[in-house]
């Protein structure tokens, strides 16, 4: 991704993407403070894009760090990158960061916190297959807990072990992983919230250590516009045998669904179909 022609927005200013570098010591790479978005723009309109920009600054609270641009600012800097790359369907990266200066240990009270946009054409997440239904394997590693880290935030140092359980995953021929929380109850994948179905209702993880993904929250807006209830629960792995579908959320995942996690499988249903196109309609609308 580093070497290519194009913009990228870094500190106020458009920049040749070769030239979007940063410092070796910088904050961020070594102690992942670093908060991030990631956003889909449709035909020239970036779905929910204030509520990523306004969740950016949440993460960047919740980690001490203050985003020095206004969402209005992320909001312009967004578009200039969208325009100067011609881009009307892309996704967007949004990444804020302790930069390098003043301090090299872990304090990081004088060094810059830094800000870049990038965008670039990324079709389905989970590749061509995306309607046959997704296979997951289940990570060996654990969502943490809220006391351990602000899993709230999008922030970098959450997804280490993603980035290991999802290389497990594909190294099983899966498509990604599907995390236990550190109580046990299922929790998400590695970068999308997760819904199943039974009996014709639906049942999803209560967001109380995981990330409420704002696809999440809008699928569960569009059930319940359906009359199709909604149970936000934990769910126990245990439980995963008797759902007859499921599919994941997220802005770079949409609505995928997924055919087998583990040893159990789960049909590519009406209702995870009418959830897929509905979602689709919608980011176009
Ligand atoms: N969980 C994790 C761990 C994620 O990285 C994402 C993607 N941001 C999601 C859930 C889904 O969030 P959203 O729908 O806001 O993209």
């Amino acid at each position: 991704y580093d070497d290519r022609d194009g913009k990228i927005w870094m500190d106020g200013t458009l920049v040749d993407w070769r030239d979007a570098n940063v410092h070796i010591l910088s904050h961020a790479l070594h102690y992942a403070s670093s908060v991030f978005e990631g956003e889909r723009c449709y035909d020239g309109k970036i779905f929910l894009s204030r509520k990523h920009s306004e969740r950016l600054h949440k993460s960047g609270d919740l980690m001490d760090m203050k985003i020095p641009y206004s969402v209005d600012e992320i909001e312009a800097a967004k578009q200039a990158v969208l325009d100067a790359n011609n881009l009307s369907n892309a996704y967007v990266r949004v990444v804020a960061f302790r930069g390098a200066g003043e301090d090299m240990g872990v304090a990081s009270s004088r060094n810059p916190v830094r800000m870049a946009v990038a965008a670039w054409e990324w079709g389905n997440y989970y590749g061509d297959a995306k309607m046959k239904g997704a296979k997951l394997d289940i990570a060996k590693w654990k969502r943490p807990s809220p006391e351990t880290i602000p899993t709230a935030a999008k922030a970098a140092g959450l997804y280490m072990i993603c980035t290991m359980s999802k290389h497990a995953a594909e190294a099983k021929g899966c498509s990604d992983a599907l995390f236990m929380d550190y109580r046990g109850y299922v929790a998400e994948a590695t970068g999308a919230n997760v819904f199943f179905v039974k009996d014709g209702e639906v049942h999803t993880p209560d967001p109380d250590a995981i990330l409420n993904g704002l696809t999440r929250q809008t699928v569960i807006g569009m059930l319940e516009e359906r009359g199709v209830k909604v149970h936000v629960r934990h769910i126990m792995p245990e439980e995963l045998e008797g759902f007859e579908q499921c599919w994941l959320t997220g802005s770079a995942a949409e609505v995928t669904p997924v055919g087998q996690i583990g040893d159990y499988n789960f049909e590519v249903g009406a209702l995870t179909r009418e959830i897929a196109q509905g979602y689709e309609a919608l980011v176009r609308a």
